[in-house]
């Protein structure tokens, strides 16, 4: 397994391998990795010849009060992960290295944004629109692999590769949970016991959720009052949205007729959880 810790060092990589018509795909990630990483590592490599990892905690996409400087950290266990994936070359550069003295350039989306978790994180999706757009100038992969955990990001990906005319499929990786429900995340490790027991209230709501639209209860209201009741009475707990939208544009809908995006953000602590399910109310 290759490392290559600085741009320069990726690009020839690539260039290379290139080169050698072999076709590159692609998982990017802040690192501390889980379950839910490697899944998507899996789902990446039989998809092209050389799959690349980055590991790259990106300061434009935290806010002031976010926790950039906790984010964990574990690169030692990250490459032997990494290495026990298959993973051909992980790209490990610094934030000098990204973004240099006298950087400027910013990408920001105009719609996608403005609903969801871009409402309490207004820098958040510029930042993530940003550095996945150098990554693809700088890793130039044939796939990149997303995961579902974090939509709202991959619909920004899916657009901005479109917007940008990028030549890279786009690859949605499921959710991966832990045994009792909870979506894996590297932020799970800030959690003290009784807030991890908390936790189970967002993929426990999104089955709740799943149980009422079933029975036919068709008013978003109606559901987001249940689950909010049901989210408050679990200990330390602090809602931040519980959204039903439209999957493509993120919009609120008012009626469950079709296949719906339920996403949900709920704080404990300083912890900010997050979680989502595509719901269908024809199945
Ligand atoms: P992060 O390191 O948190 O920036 O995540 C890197 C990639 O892993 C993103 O595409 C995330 O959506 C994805 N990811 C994080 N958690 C999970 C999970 N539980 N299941 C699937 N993908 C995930």
């Amino acid at each position: 397994m290759d490392i290559l810790k600085t741009k320069p060092e990726m690009q020839e990589w690539s260039k290379n391998k290139k080169k050698e018509s072999k076709t590159i795909c692609f998982v990017p990630t802040m690192g501390y990795l889980h379950q839910g990483h490697i899944s998507l590592m899996e789902k990446g490599k039989p998809l092209c010849d050389s799959l690349v990892l980055s590991i790259f905690v990106n300061p434009t996409q935290f806010g002031p009060n976010e926790d950039l400087d906790s984010y964990p950290s574990d690169i030692e266990n990250d490459l032997a992960l990494a290495k026990k994936a298959g993973v051909t070359a992980v790209f490990l550069p610094n934030k000098q290295n990204i973004y240099p003295e006298n950087y400027q350039t910013e990408i920001s989306l105009q719609y996608l944004p403005n609903f969801l978790c871009g409402k309490s994180r207004p820098v958040h999706f510029a930042g993530v629109a940003t550095v996945v757009t150098k990554l693809f100038n700088i890793v130039m992969p044939d796939v990149a692999v997303f995961g579902q955990k974090d939509y709202q990001q991959l619909q920004v990906i899916r657009q901005l590769t479109l917007d940008l005319d990028f030549n890279i499929k786009i690859v949605a990786g499921d959710i991966i949970r832990e045994k009792d429900g909870l979506a894996m995340s590297s932020r799970n490790a800030y959690l003290s016991k009784s807030q991890r027991t908390s936790a189970l209230s967002l993929s426990k709501s999104l089955r709740l959720a799943g149980k009422l639209i079933a029975r036919g209860e068709k008013n978003p209201v109606a559901i987001r009052n249940e689950i909010e009741t049901f989210i408050q009475s679990f200990p330390e707990t602090n809602i931040e949205y519980i959204s039903f939208c439209n999957p493509a544009t993120l919009e609120d809908i008012d009626n469950i007729e079709n296949q719906v995006l339920l996403a949900i953000a709920v704080k404990l602590g300083k912890t900010r959880l997050i979680d989502n399910a595509l719901i269908d109310p024809s199945q």
